[in-house]
Protein backbone atom coordinates (compact mmCIF):
# COMPACT_ATOMS: atom_id res chain seq x y z
CA UNK A 1 0.00 0.00 0.00
CA UNK A 2 1.09 3.71 -0.57
CA UNK A 3 0.35 7.00 0.33
CA UNK A 4 -0.28 9.29 -2.84
CA UNK A 5 0.54 12.76 -3.44
CA UNK A 6 -2.43 14.99 -2.93
CA UNK A 7 -2.71 17.68 -5.83
CA UNK A 8 -4.31 20.54 -4.35
CA UNK A 9 -6.53 23.10 -5.68
CA UNK A 10 -6.62 25.12 -8.79
CA UNK A 11 -3.46 22.36 -9.96
CA UNK A 12 -4.18 20.31 -12.82
CA UNK A 13 -6.66 17.98 -13.23
CA UNK A 14 -8.75 18.72 -10.87
CA UNK A 15 -11.04 21.28 -12.41
CA UNK A 16 -11.00 19.33 -15.68
CA UNK A 17 -13.78 16.55 -16.20
CA UNK A 18 -12.57 13.05 -15.95
CA UNK A 19 -12.41 10.23 -18.30
CA UNK A 20 -14.69 6.63 -17.79
CA UNK A 21 -12.47 3.88 -17.81
CA UNK A 22 -13.20 1.43 -20.79
CA UNK A 23 -12.42 -1.88 -18.38
CA UNK A 24 -11.70 -2.44 -15.23
CA UNK A 25 -8.54 -4.09 -15.08
CA UNK A 26 -6.96 -5.69 -11.89
CA UNK A 27 -4.87 -2.82 -11.06
CA UNK A 28 -7.41 -1.30 -9.90
CA UNK A 29 -7.96 -2.93 -6.55
CA UNK A 30 -4.46 -1.57 -5.48
CA UNK A 31 -4.91 2.14 -6.96
CA UNK A 32 -8.44 1.55 -4.70
CA UNK A 33 -6.45 0.61 -1.81
CA UNK A 34 -4.10 2.83 -1.82
CA UNK A 35 -6.37 5.53 -2.51
CA UNK A 36 -8.44 4.37 0.59
CA UNK A 37 -4.58 4.48 2.93
CA UNK A 38 -3.98 7.95 1.87
CA UNK A 39 -7.61 9.20 2.36
CA UNK A 40 -7.09 7.97 6.24
CA UNK A 41 -3.40 9.28 5.91
CA UNK A 42 -5.20 12.27 5.85
CA UNK A 43 -8.14 11.87 7.91
CA UNK A 44 -10.58 12.43 4.88
CA UNK A 45 -14.05 10.83 4.64
CA UNK A 46 -14.17 10.36 0.52
CA UNK A 47 -10.94 10.91 -1.85
CA UNK A 48 -11.20 10.85 -5.97
CA UNK A 49 -9.22 10.17 -8.87
CA UNK A 50 -7.97 13.81 -9.83
CA UNK A 51 -7.28 14.66 -6.13
CA UNK A 52 -4.46 12.12 -6.67
CA UNK A 53 -3.47 13.34 -10.39
CA UNK A 54 -5.60 10.33 -11.63
CA UNK A 55 -7.93 12.68 -14.64
CA UNK A 56 -10.06 8.87 -14.52
CA UNK A 57 -13.94 8.36 -12.82
CA UNK A 58 -12.83 7.17 -9.98
CA UNK A 59 -13.65 7.75 -6.15
CA UNK A 60 -13.24 6.34 -3.09
CA UNK A 61 -15.21 6.71 0.34
CA UNK A 62 -15.50 5.47 4.16
CA UNK A 63 -17.81 6.89 6.14
CA UNK A 64 -17.07 7.15 9.81
CA UNK A 65 -17.62 3.63 11.20
CA UNK A 66 -18.69 2.53 7.83
CA UNK A 67 -17.25 -0.20 5.09
CA UNK A 68 -14.77 1.52 2.80
CA UNK A 69 -16.33 1.95 -1.06
CA UNK A 70 -14.79 2.22 -4.19
CA UNK A 71 -16.98 3.82 -6.82
CA UNK A 72 -15.91 3.74 -10.64
CA UNK A 73 -17.78 5.17 -13.14
CA UNK A 74 -20.53 6.37 -11.00
CA UNK A 75 -24.11 7.62 -11.92
CA UNK A 76 -26.11 9.67 -9.66
CA UNK A 77 -29.44 8.29 -10.80
CA UNK A 78 -31.91 9.96 -8.70
CA UNK A 79 -31.77 13.10 -6.21
CA UNK A 80 -33.97 14.54 -3.83
CA UNK A 81 -34.50 16.33 -0.89
CA UNK A 82 -31.56 19.29 0.21
CA UNK A 83 -29.95 20.39 3.04
CA UNK A 84 -26.72 22.23 4.63
CA UNK A 85 -23.88 20.84 6.09
CA UNK A 86 -20.45 21.48 6.10
CA UNK A 87 -17.99 20.46 4.23
CA UNK A 88 -14.00 20.45 3.21
CA UNK A 89 -11.78 18.95 0.99
CA UNK A 90 -8.24 17.21 0.99
CA UNK A 91 -7.71 19.49 -2.24
CA UNK A 92 -8.54 22.85 -0.02
CA UNK A 93 -7.15 21.88 3.45
CA UNK A 94 -8.64 24.09 5.84
CA UNK A 95 -10.91 25.54 4.39
CA UNK A 96 -14.76 24.90 5.08
CA UNK A 97 -18.20 25.72 4.25
CA UNK A 98 -22.05 24.67 4.73
CA UNK A 99 -22.80 23.10 1.20
CA UNK A 100 -26.51 22.25 0.25
CA UNK A 101 -26.59 19.00 -1.09
CA UNK A 102 -29.37 16.14 -1.54
CA UNK A 103 -30.17 14.09 1.27
CA UNK A 104 -31.34 11.09 -0.68
CA UNK A 105 -29.37 10.12 -3.90
CA UNK A 106 -29.35 6.80 -6.03
CA UNK A 107 -26.88 5.42 -7.51
CA UNK A 108 -25.03 3.23 -9.97
CA UNK A 109 -21.72 2.28 -10.08
CA UNK A 110 -18.84 -0.45 -10.48
CA UNK A 111 -16.81 -1.39 -7.68
CA UNK A 112 -12.98 -2.05 -7.95
CA UNK A 113 -13.35 -5.59 -9.19
CA UNK A 114 -15.45 -4.27 -11.90
CA UNK A 115 -19.31 -5.77 -10.19
CA UNK A 116 -21.84 -3.64 -11.15
CA UNK A 117 -23.93 -2.36 -8.35
CA UNK A 118 -26.60 0.01 -7.53
CA UNK A 119 -27.93 1.53 -3.98
CA UNK A 120 -29.73 4.29 -2.47
CA UNK A 121 -27.15 6.45 -0.30
CA UNK A 122 -29.12 9.03 2.22
CA UNK A 123 -27.33 12.12 4.85
CA UNK A 124 -23.76 12.25 5.12
CA UNK A 125 -22.96 8.97 2.67
CA UNK A 126 -25.01 11.12 0.32
CA UNK A 127 -23.36 14.17 0.77
CA UNK A 128 -19.83 12.36 0.51
CA UNK A 129 -20.80 10.81 -2.89
CA UNK A 130 -22.15 13.86 -4.40
CA UNK A 131 -19.01 16.18 -3.06
CA UNK A 132 -16.64 13.21 -4.79
CA UNK A 133 -18.84 12.71 -7.68
CA UNK A 134 -18.36 16.87 -8.38
CA UNK A 135 -14.50 16.29 -8.46
CA UNK A 136 -15.00 13.46 -11.45
CA UNK A 137 -16.88 16.93 -12.69
CA UNK A 138 -14.22 19.25 -12.36
CA UNK A 139 -16.29 20.62 -9.83
CA UNK A 140 -15.16 21.50 -6.32
CA UNK A 141 -17.36 22.77 -2.96
CA UNK A 142 -16.54 25.90 -3.77
CA UNK A 143 -18.10 26.12 -6.79
CA UNK A 144 -21.52 24.57 -4.97
CA UNK A 145 -21.32 28.16 -3.09
CA UNK A 146 -22.95 31.41 -3.29
CA UNK A 147 -20.92 33.81 -5.40
CA UNK A 148 -19.63 36.20 -2.19
CA UNK A 149 -19.17 33.28 -0.33
CA UNK A 150 -17.23 31.52 -2.94
CA UNK A 151 -14.85 34.26 -3.71
CA UNK A 152 -14.41 34.55 0.24
CA UNK A 153 -13.62 31.07 0.78
CA UNK A 154 -11.44 31.14 -2.38
CA UNK A 155 -9.40 34.17 -0.87
CA UNK A 156 -9.21 32.17 2.37
CA UNK A 157 -7.62 29.29 0.42
CA UNK A 158 -4.98 31.38 -1.51
CA UNK A 159 -3.62 32.34 2.20
CA UNK A 160 -3.94 28.42 3.49
CA UNK A 161 -2.28 27.35 0.02
CA UNK A 162 0.76 29.78 0.48
CA UNK A 163 1.49 29.03 3.94
CA UNK A 164 1.20 25.17 3.22
CA UNK A 165 3.40 25.30 0.22
CA UNK A 166 6.40 27.43 2.34
CA UNK A 167 6.32 25.03 4.74
CA UNK A 168 6.65 22.46 2.01
CA UNK A 169 9.64 24.14 0.85
CA UNK A 170 11.14 24.88 4.48
CA UNK A 171 10.97 20.93 5.13
ZN1 LIG B 1 -12.97 17.12 -2.18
Amino acid sequence: MAVLDLVLYPDHPLTVKAVPYESVGSELAQLAEDMLETMHAYAGVGLAGPQVGISKRIFVLCEPEGEPMCLINPEILEMEGCEEGEEGCLSMPQVFANVPRATRIRVRALNELGKPQEFEARDFLARIIQHEYDHLEGILFPDRLDIITREAKLQEWETVRKQLLEAATRR
